[in-house]
């Protein structure tokens, strides 16, 4: 029996469909719970030609939801898409999975993606914004992509083809959770189905069926499943879509400061400043070549090789500016 024919003998996919799959270049933005779940299964299925950007490390708080990572890649504080690679090639070694380190930014995504020169891209961010960047560089470079978010107990799911509506027209559609898994929680029955829910619209693409063009709603507590025929909401003055006004993408200032949830903030310091960590005010708990953890008073720096620093434990009272200040101070 050949490794795919479970799969192949499924007859609206079969053979042709195995064969599409195994020459599509697919491409999967964030290596997080949607991102490795959608990995792990299109490696499985075959898929030889596969992409991965991110640019965080495996914690000990990923491990509930994000299947393919383990222990050794926490304690090691292994970057995901490492992790992931290394994880890819036990699964299937025909599969070429492509890494990119990076932190995906309006100055850089349109360069990674011409980079790969993917025939579709699947969504596995873990915050709503960056959705409409990816939907404005899909529309751009004439991308199909597949939206998927999932918080709390709830998901979504939705394939962009560009002859229905774009993310931007179903502004009111989509439900605008806004909030993040870092402070609602999220419960992992709903990541993998809203990944698998992602991988089956590439499945129905890849092997030329098309989308769905259903918006997809999930709940995976209160057990409730509702598929939306939206055709009719493209916005005939969309601006993505119909202007084609890429304001997210032209935008291409890069916020030093920027909150993220909860108690932390994200600041972006020079690159040279992970070489120069012990500079900073506190001290180094653990330094991989991947980050280091900084312990200073109340707060815990998360430094990436790239300068960007989560700090965490940020209080009411603690002066964000101050502190971004004095940090950039001590490592000129
Ligand atoms: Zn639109």
């Amino acid at each position: 029996m050949s490794r795919y024919e479970r799969q192949t003998r499924f007859q609206p996919f079969g053979e042709t469909g195995q064969a599409q799959l195994e020459q599509t270049k697919i491409m999967v933005l964030g290596a997080g719970a949607l991102g490795s779940h959608i990995i792990d299964q299109l490696a499985r299925m075959g898929a030889h030609h596969l992409a991965i950007v991110d640019m965080d490390i495996v914690e000990l708080s990923n491990l509930h939801r994000q299947t393919l990572y383990d222990e050794q890649d926490a304690q090691l504080m292994t970057s995901k898409v490492e992790a992931l690679k290394q994880k890819v090639h036990t699964i299937n070694q025909q599969v070429h999975l492509k890494t990119y380190y990076q932190e995906l930014l309006s100055t850089n995504i349109e360069d990674i993606i011409k980079d790969f020169h993917p025939d579709i891209i699947l969504d596995g961010m873990d915050h709503f914004k960056i959705r409409y960047l990816i939907n404005e560089v899909c529309h751009k470079l004439n991308i199909p992509w597949i939206y998927g978010a999932a918080v709390g107990s709830k998901g979504t799911v939705y394939g962009i083809d560009f002859t229905g509506p774009c993310l931007k027209c179903l502004l009111q559609q989509i439900p605008q959770t806004g909030e993040s898994c870092a402070i609602n929680g999220v419960l992992p029955p709903i990541v993998s189905i809203v990944a698998s829910y992602e991988v089956a619209e590439a499945i129905r693409y890849i092997s030329g069926y098309g989308f769905s063009q259903q918006l997809i709603t999930l709940d995976a507590f209160n057990i409730q499943h509702q598929s939306l025929n939206i055709r009719q909401l493209k916005d005939d003055q969309c601006p993505v879509c119909h202007f084609q006004k890429y304001d997210v993408l032209n935008d291409k200032q890069n916020h030093t400061i920027e909150p993220l949830c909860g108690d932390t903030v994200r600041f972006r310091l020079p690159a040279h400043s992970f070489d120069y960590a012990s500079d900073f005010p506190g001290h180094m708990i653990k330094s991989t070549p991947f980050a280091k953890l900084i312990q200073h008073k109340d707060l815990a720096f998360t430094l990436f090789k790239d300068g960007r620093m989560n700090v965490h434990g940020i209080t009411e009272e603690t002066d964000v500016h101050a502190l971004y200040h004095q940090l950039l101070k001590a490592i000129k």
